[in-house]
């Protein structure tokens, strides 16, 4: 990142490429670990990095040092006994080919690297625990239940579709183009999409697919969709607020006035953070592990080729241009 950035959607060219050089050992006396870099993930929490705030949950990124955010990377060379070299890693390292990783608390060892190395930036990783966390845990599910997921075609909304398929309830979703609601359709198994795009009225829209209401909404979102998903949901109906990607480059959020369906409906809205549920991991690699061996879970990922292209593939999270899951392939061994 050159500098911090205040409002408004970030550019290609906030982001520059610097070489430098890197000692492919760790430092004597460090107990950190030198990894080489394999994917990265682009994630929409990034912008929020870009703008130096005492509110951000996460650490803003330091302008003129590397961007830092989720991948899978190589140990070459590890001063600490909880990984040596060879292990794969998923968790935070840095956007470049090489990385010294000194706090690698947050890393867990891949022990399963005959699924796709790529999947652990996607379905086996960050965003497949907040699909998993946000549905199972927060929204509470039960079977038969009328699940509604907006920005679903994306990393995360396609996991909740296929985990609310699986548990037996009808599952509609929202994308941004004729291409991404076949995907939802044909691909992920949700029961009906619309083009979000295509609608003058949210609500009407939701009706529609929704007659009887909603009991479940997973909200990736916000703004005017959350608002036109008050007035659906069902008596006693929870929110599962996972995100607001609709505000995230705005000056100023945009007004929900329909706040008043929580009481009169007796919702319960939860926000949640991923981090707060990682202790559930082996719990769900046990369960999607053999969705994804039995094949009964379908995954999509778009990759952009270098690290290159990563500034590109960053900010075309907030036009939607990415269709699944963005990764960016540094190395692929
Ligand atoms: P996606 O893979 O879904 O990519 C983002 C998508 O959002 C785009 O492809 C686009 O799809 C859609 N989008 C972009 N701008 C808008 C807009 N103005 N209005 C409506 N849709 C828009 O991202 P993820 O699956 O990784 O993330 C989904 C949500 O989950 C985000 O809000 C993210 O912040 C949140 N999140 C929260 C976590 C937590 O711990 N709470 C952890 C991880 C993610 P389309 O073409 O359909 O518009």
């Amino acid at each position: 990142l050159k500098d911090y950035i205040k409002k408004g959607y970030p550019k290609e060219s906030d982001m520059v490429k610097q070489v430098s050089k890197i000692s492919l050992n760790v430092p004597d006396g460090s107990n950190g670990i030198l990894v080489k870099n394999l994917y990265l993930s682009c994630d929409p929490y990034m912008r929020s990095r870009m703008t130096k705030s005492e509110s951000g949950y996460v650490e803003a990124f330091t302008p003129g040092q590397p961007i830092t955010g989720y991948g899978v990377a190589r140990v070459l060379d590890s001063g600490t006994p909880k990984f040596k070299k060879g292990d794969l890693v998923w968790g935070f390292t840095g956007w470049e080919e090489y990385s010294l990783i000194t706090n690698t608390g947050s890393l867990f060892k891949i022990e399963h690297p005959e699924v796709p190395l790529s999947y652990y930036t996607g379905l086996l990783g960050m965003p497949g625990m907040t699909a998993y966390a946000g549905f199972y845990e927060v929204a509470t599910p039960k079977k038969g239940e009328y699940v509604y997921i907006s920005a679903a075609s994306g990393a995360v909304g396609q996991l909740v579709g296929q985990f609310a398929k699986l548990l037996g309830c009808y599952v509609v979703g929202s994308a941004g183009s004729k291409e991404k609601v076949d995907l939802l359709k044909n691909k992920f198994g949700f029961d009906e999409a619309f083009n979000y795009k295509e609608e003058e009225d949210l609500a009407a829209a939701l009706k529609r697919y929704f007659p009887d209401g909603i009991d479940i909404y997973f909200e990736n979102v916000g703004g005017k969709m959350l608002d036109a998903v008050l007035v659906n949901m069902r008596s006693h109906g929870r929110i599962a607020v996972c995100g607001m990607i609709s505000q995230y480059n705005l000056e100023k959020p945009e007004g929900v006035y329909n706040l008043t369906s929580v009481i009169m409906k007796q919702l319960r809205v939860q926000g949640f953070l991923v981090f707060e549920y990682y202790h559930l991991y082996p719990k769900f690699l046990e369960l999607v592990l053999p969705y994804i061996k039995e094949g009964k879970i379908n995954y999509l990922e778009d990759t952009a080729e270098g690290l290159e292209s990563a500034p590109a593939a960053l900010i075309g999270l907030f036009s939607g241009r990415n269709v699944g899951k963005q990764v960016v392939v540094v190395a692929r061994e």
